[in-house]
Order: C-alpha cells, then sequence, then structure tokens
C-alpha cells in the first residue's frame, strides 16, 4: 500500500509499504477521506514528530477486513474514528479527564491517516469506532473529528443560553465552534481574523460579528456588542499565545477563556492576574477528543448544523499532502479545510 511519509519541512514521500496485519478484534479500514488538520500543519512545520511519522486522523474509510471476535462491525461497514483511546480506568479516566489518561497518546492508528489503509486495535475498535449514515459522504465524515474536538472543547467551556461568545481565529476550528455555538441558544457570536475570505464564510455561517482585526478595533467591537460588560466566554481557536491576555481583557466579570489551540512550547505571557480573585475569571484548557462526542458530531453534520460542503473547500490526493499542508497553513490563500481523499 501507499503512504504519505514526512521526512521534514517540505518533505514528504509517497512510500509503498507493508500492509497492516490484523490480529484479535482488529480492523483494517480502507481510507476515503482524511482532513488536514492544523495539528498536522503544526507538527510538519514545527518539527515536533520524528521523520518517517505519517501524519493524518481525521479519517473516514471503509472496512474491507475485521478480525476474529470482532462483533460490533462487518466488512463494508462505513467509519469514522479518532487517534487516541483512553484506558478508561486510571486517575485521570476515573475523572472523566479522558485525554490526559497516561495511554493516551500512546494508542496510535497504524501508520496515520495519510495513506491507503490503517489498522486499528481491538481498544480503538470497541471504544472509537462509529458507523455514519448511508447518506453522508465519506468527505463530509472526515470532518467528525475536528467537530467532535470542538464539541468536546465546548462542554469544558460550559456555554450557557443568552451567553455572548468570542471566537478568535476563523480558520476550521473556528469556523466550527461558530456553527455549533449558533445551534445552541446562546445570544451574540463575534469571530476576530485576519483573512476577509475566511470572515465571509463566517458570515455565510450565521456568525453575528465578523471582525477583521487588520482594519476593526476588537475591543470597541465587543463593548458595543455587549454594552460594554465584555463577553461570557473567549475561545482562542488560533496558536498564538499573545492572543490570551488580550482575551482575558475582553471577558466580563466572572467571564472564562478556553484556549483551544496548541501555543509554541514555553511560550509565557503576562496577563492581568488581578481579575482571578475580584473578577471571578477563569482560563481552560482542552485537548482533543474523547469516545463521548463523536455520536453528536456525526448528527450534527447529518442534519446540517455544520455545513460540510462549504466548510471542505479542496480535495487533494495521498501524493499532495506537503502541497495541501502549505496551503492550509498560507493565511494569504481562500482555503478552510483540505481533505484528502483515495
Ligand atoms: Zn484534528
Ligand atoms: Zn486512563
Amino acid at each position: 500500500m501507499k503512504a504519505s511519509v514526512y521526512h521534514d519541512v517540505n518533505d514528504f514521500r509517497l512510500k509503498d509499504m507493508e500492509t497492516p496485519n490484523i490480529g484479535y478484534g482488529e480492523v483494517l479500514l480502507k481510507l476515503k477521506a482524511c482532513g488536514v488538520c492544523g495539528t498536522d500543519i503544526h507538527k510538519a512545520i514545527h518539527r515536533s514528530v520524528p521523520p518517517e511519522t505519517v501524519l493524518g486522523h481525521e479519517f473516514a474509510g471503509e472496512i474491507v477486513m475485521i478480525g476474529e471476535g470482532v462483533t460490533k462491525f462487518n466488512v463494508g461497514d462505513r467509519v469514522v474514528g479518532a487517534i487516541h483511546v483512553p484506558c478508561f480506568t486510571c486517575h485521570y479516566c476515573q475523572r472523566q479527564q479522558y485525554t490526559l489518561c497516561p495511554e493516551f497518546k500512546q494508542t496510535n492508528i497504524v501508520p496515520g491517516g495519510f495513506s491507503e489503509y490503517i489498522h486499528l486495535s481491538e481498544r480503538h475498535v470497541r471504544h472509537l469506532l462509529f458507523k455514519i449514515p448511508d447518506s453522508m459522504s465519506y468527505l463530509h465524515a472526515s470532518l467528525a473529528e475536528p467537530v467532535a474536538c470542538c464539541i468536546h472543547g465546548q462542554k469544558a467551556a460550559d456555554i450557557r443560553p443568552g451567553d455572548n461568545v468570542l471566537i478568535m481565529g476563523a480558520g476550521p476550528i473556528g469556523l466550527i465552534h461558530g456553527q455549533l455555538l449558533k445551534h445552541k441558544d446562546v445570544s451574540k457570536v463575534i469571530i476576530s481574523d485576519i483573512s476577509s475570505y475566511k470572515l465571509k464564510k463566517a458570515k455565510k455561517f450565521g456568525i453575528d460579528y465578523p471582525v477583521n482585526i487588520k482594519n476593526e478595533n476588537l475591543k470597541a467591537v465587543v463593548n458595543q456588542v455587549t454594552n460594554n460588560e465584555g463577553v461570557d466566554i473567549v475561545i482562542i481557536a488560533a496558536g498564538i499565545s499573545s492572543l490570551l491576555p488580550e482575551a482575558i481583557q475582553l471577558l466580563r466579570r466572572g467571564g472564562r477563556v478556553i484556549c483551544f489551540s496548541p501555543f509554541e512550547q514555553n511560550s509565557e505571557v503576562q496577563i492581568d492576574a488581578s481579575r482571578f480573585f475580584k473578577d471571578e475569571i477563569s482560563i481552560v484548557g482542552t485537548y482533543s477528543v474523547s469516545p463521548f462526542e463523536f455520536e453528536e458530531a456525526i448528527i450534527h453534520i447529518s442534519n446540517g448544523t455544520i455545513d460540510a460542503k462549504s466548510m471542505i473547500t479542496h480535495e487533494m490526493s495521498l501524493d499532495q499532502v506537503g502541497e495541501a499542508i502549505n496551503f492550509a497553513a498560507n493565511p494569504a490563500e481562500k482555503v478552510i479545510k483540505v481533505v484528502i481523499t483515495d
């Protein structure tokens, strides 16, 4: 089988690999679609994964082989899943902090989503594989993982009816958050970015106030929308740590900042610490997804809460993964989501 193997920045090679064998309880999946995620871009550009890694984790595919003991699935089933599975028994898992489970990041799909086939372990098959409706294309289904991640993040945000929410960053994650929020009974959603193309998409998705920070004052918009109170929630959906102090300034008393993006390693920022006590603000981190957000994500894609057709702007092939990553990373390009398809 073929896989796109990462070697270095701008160096992805299409390689012939042994098709994985499957054992008891395991599944072999033929990849049909795999989205290019912001974290794939981050890993490739910041060299945070070793050479010979196969990236890609937002996959949708067809089961082509099942191991002995697999009862939930059959050959021919159309499914989505994710990359890491928790153990469900450790200290973290007992407290529902599944993404912090020490085994979480040690479980992987083999070799990775940018390949023709992947091997899914017994634990993946048991807990982290979900059938999609016949009416849903593999292309659209590849959004299930990022949508599930956003649902996971919004659980941490404890968003309430009538809240005003600011999303910093109108990339795929910011736009998914925006669409999920518009589905909830929040009041106003503001989204900020420097790309007029992305902000135009935000408007199309019904997000109330797209703000281009190149020529608009975000604080002035927040003040106008919230009657100078500040927003209830800020979701940071761009990997820029200097957004954190700014987010804190834009919060109302008792508000929450949700950090949804990987910030640079060891990045330090200065914040107004006095606000924690006198204003009871909080900052919450959120990472990845647990097995408990997928079914909801699939429903949101199939009922149109998430406009998958407008989100996926480009399809590319397995031999174009390097180009796809550079393209998706370039803020000047008119791109939201790139998906690698077979
Ligand atoms: Zn992702
Ligand atoms: Zn665990």
